[in-house]
C-alpha cells in the first residue's frame, strides 16, 4: 500500500520523505519511474511511497502532478529542462545591497515571475553599505527594476527588525524559495528566521568576496508560524527554460511599449514604428536593460528552436530512446 509524503530534505542520500502522520524516513526511486522518465524527486515535491516490510527504505512509486516547478535549462545537456524545486508559492531573490548586480538580478526575475509564485527581492549586509544614502540609491535602483509589484527589502543579519520584515513576507501555510548566488547570506538567513543554525554558513573568500561551497543540500525549514522556507544554494548557472511569461513580468516596462509597436512580431530592432526603440532613445529605458531584455529573449529563442530541432530527430529516428521530458512538462504548467 503506498501512502502520500512531501520530499523535505535532498542532500547525497536518499530524498527524505515526511508522511503525513510526520514519520521521517529516507526513500528510494522505484525502478519503473527511473525508467520510464528518468524523472527523479525534487524539494517540495509530493510522493507516493510504499513501505515494504523487507526493505529498509521506503520507495517513491510515484510524484504527483506539481502545481508549481522552479525550472531552468539543465546546465549539462543540450536542450533539457531540470527542475530544482515543487509546490512553492514565493521566490525570494537575495543579492547584497553592496554588491547588486542589476543584470543577474534581471535574469533571476525572469525565472522567479516564470513560476507564477509569488516573487520579492531582500537585498542583505545593509551593515557593509558606505551610509544610509549608498542604500537608498542602490534600493531605489532596484525598485525601479523589479516593479511596483515586487516587495524590496533592506536587511542585515546584525539587524533583528529587518530580518522580522522578511518572516512577514513569508505568510502562515506556505513555502518561501531562497534563490542567489553563494555567499549572499542566505543561509545566515535561513537560520535567524529558524531561530538557530540549521544551515550551514560559508565563510567568505578574501577578495573577491564570493562565498564557498559548503553542501548542495537542500531542506525545508520550518519557522514556526506555519511558513516554511527553502535556502537553494548551489545554483550557479540559471540559463533560462520557457521563460515567455515570466520575461513579460520582469520586464513589464517594455512588454507594455511593445504593444504600441507598428508591427505585431516586432522585434526592436531596425522596424519602422518601433516603440522599444523610441523610449531607449529618449532614455526612458537604459540602453542596459534594453540589450539585457534582448539578450534573454535571443536565449530562449535559440533555445526552443534547439528543442524544435530535437523533436525533429527524434521523429525521424523512430526507434531512439524518447527521454520522457514531454510528458513531464506537460505536468509541469
Ligand atoms: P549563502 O551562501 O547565501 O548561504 O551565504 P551565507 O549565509 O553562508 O553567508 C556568507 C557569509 O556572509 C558568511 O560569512 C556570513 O557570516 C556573512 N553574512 C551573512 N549575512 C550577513 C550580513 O547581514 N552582514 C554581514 N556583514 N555579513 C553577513
Ligand atoms: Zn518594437
Amino acid at each position: 500500500m503506498a501512502v502520500r509524503g512531501e520530499v523535505v530534505k535532498l542532500d547525497r542520500g536518499y530524498p527524505l520523505v515526511r508522511l503525513e502522520d510526520g514519520t521521517l524516513l529516507r526513500a528510494e526511486h522505484a525502478t519503473a519511474l527511473v525508467k520510464e522518465g528518468q524523472e527523479r524527486a525534487v524539494i517540495g515535491d509530493e510522493v507516493l511511497v510504499a513501505l515494504p516490510d523487507e526493505h529498509d527504505k521506503a520507495i517513491i512509486e510515484e510524484i504527483l502532478p506539481r502545481r508549481r516547478t522552479f525550472t531552468r535549462k539543465d546546465p549539462t545537456e543540450r536542450a533539457l529542462p531540470q527542475v530544482l524545486a515543487a509546490n512553492f508559492d514565493q521566490v525570494i531573490v537575495a543579492q547584497p545591497i553592496t554588491e547588486v548586480n542589476l543584470r543577474r538580478l534581471e535574469r533571476e526575475l525572469v525565472l522567479a515571475f516564470e513560476t507564477g509564485a509569488k516573487v520579492a527581492v531582500v537585498l542583505t549586509k545593509a551593515d557593509l553599505a558606505a551610509d544610509a544614502d549608498a542604500v537608498a540609491s542602490v534600493e531605489a535602483k532596484v525598485r525601479a527594476l523589479a516593479g511596483a509589484n515586487v516587495p524590496v527589502l533592506v536587511m542585515s543579519a546584525e539587524d533583528p527588525t529587518s530580518v522580522e520584515a522578511v518572516r512577514a513576507l513569508m505568510a502562515p501555510n506556505t513555502m518561501t524559495i531562497l534563490i542567489g548566488r553563494s555567499g549572499v547570506g542566505k543561509s545566515s538567513l535561513v537560520n535567524l528566521l529558524a531561530g538557530s543554525a540549521v544551515q550551514q554558513t560559508s565563510a567568505v573568500r578574501e577578495g573577491d568576496g564570493k562565498g564557498r561551497h559548503t553542501t548542495v543540500s537542500r531542506e525545508i525549514v520550518p519557522l514556526g508560524n506555519g511558513a516554511r522556507v527553502v535556502d537553494m544554494p548551489g545554483v550557479r548557472g540559471l540559463g533560462l527554460w520557457e521563460a515567455e511569461e515570466g520575461l513579460d513580468a520582469a520586464f513589464a516596462d517594455i512588454a507594455q511599449l511593445a504593444e504600441q509597436c507598428r508591427f505585431r512580431d516586432c522585434q526592436h530592432q531596425q522596424e519602422p514604428g518601433c516603440a522599444v526603440r523610441a523610449a531607449v532613445e529618449a532614455g526612458e529605458i537604459s540602453p542596459e536593460r534594453f540589450a539585457s531584455y534582448q539578450a534573454l529573449v535571443e536565449e530562449t529563442r535559440a533555445l526552443k528552436q534547439r528543442r524544435e530541432e530535437a523533436r525533429w530527430m527524434q521523429k525521424e529516428q523512430p526507434g531512439a530512446k524518447r527521454r520522457g521530458h514531454k510528458k513531464r512538462s506537460g505536468k509541469n504548467k
